[in-house]
């Protein structure tokens, strides 16, 4: 049973924080996981004990290694239902003028680029699948919405995730793949600054005045994910604290 029951996911992003849950969640859920993140060695040891989830190595921002990681999926259980893609850095922390041209371009390698190499390997497997079909589940920020403290390449990959993420929705509708985003608030993971100041500038953004657990997040992306969420597409979802209220 489960409300992702036979259903074949992929995650990337798999082996911490929001990624990390919405594998055990999935798997949970009775779907086969595949978890994708850098390193394979340590994406195997967070998702151990999780029934029904591999782990693979994968850098998002090498579409060949995107590619193989999708690939494998199908190699292993023959379809692909559900793509989630929460592989994502925020970027060094510089005053504007000192950020470099790296630092801008690591950020959208990652969090957009690396998104669209996703998307597209999901969106060929979803095609394959008989009758064709699918759900895709960006991971954006509440950033894209509205100013956040955090190096101007975040949000403007982020922002960039929400428009990749309503133009593919258009283009994928007639096969039967559904693509939404998911904003989130602070989310208490590694990437929330361990620094207890900024920490609390950021949580108290949204009226709840704490962040959310990985697992909060999870639970919006596995509602997307299933069939529950038939009717949405090119929709952002944004749990957020009230932070942002619309
Ligand atoms: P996290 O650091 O715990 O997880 C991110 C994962 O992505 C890590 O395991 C990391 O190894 C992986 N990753 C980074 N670069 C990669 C690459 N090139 N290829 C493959 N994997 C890569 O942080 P998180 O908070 O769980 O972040 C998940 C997503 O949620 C990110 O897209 C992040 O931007 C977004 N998000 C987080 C928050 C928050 O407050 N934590 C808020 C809004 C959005």
């Amino acid at each position: 049973g489960g409300r992702l029951a036979g259903k074949v996911a992929l995650v990337t992003g798999g082996a911490s924080g929001i990624g990390l849950a919405t594998v055990r969640r999935f798997a949970e859920e009775g779907a086969r996981v595949l978890a994708v993140d850098l390193d394979a060695e340590r994406t195997a040891r967070a998702v151990a004990g999780c029934e029904g989830a591999v782990a693979v190595g994968a850098d998002v921002r090498d579409s060949a290694a995107v590619d193989a990681a999708y690939e494998r999926a199908h190699a292993e259980f023959g379809r692909l239902d559900v793509a989630v893609n929460a592989a994502g850095v925020a970027g060094a922390q510089a005053d504007l003028c000192d950020l470099t041209d790296e630092d801008f371009a690591d950020v959208v390698a990652v969090n957009l680029t690396g998104t669209f190499y996703s998307v597209r390997a999901a969106v060929r497997l979803m095609r394959r699948n008989s009758p064709p079909g699918g759900s895709i589940v960006n991971v954006s920020s509440t950033g894209a919405l509205a100013d956040f403290p955090l190096p101007a390449m975040y949000p403007a990959s982020k922002a960039g995730v929400l428009g990749l993420t309503r133009a593919v929705a258009a283009l994928v509708a007639t096969d039967g793949i559904r693509v939404n985003s998911v904003a989130p608030g602070a989310t208490d993971t590694p990437m929330l600054p361990g620094d207890e100041r900024i920490r609390r500038a950021v949580v108290d953004l949204g009226v709840l005045r704490r962040a959310a657990s990985a697992e909060e997040i999870a639970h919006t992306i596995l509602f997307l994910a299933s069939e529950e969420s038939a009717f949405y597409t090119g929709q952002t979802l944004s749990p957020n604290g009230g932070y942002v209220m619309r």
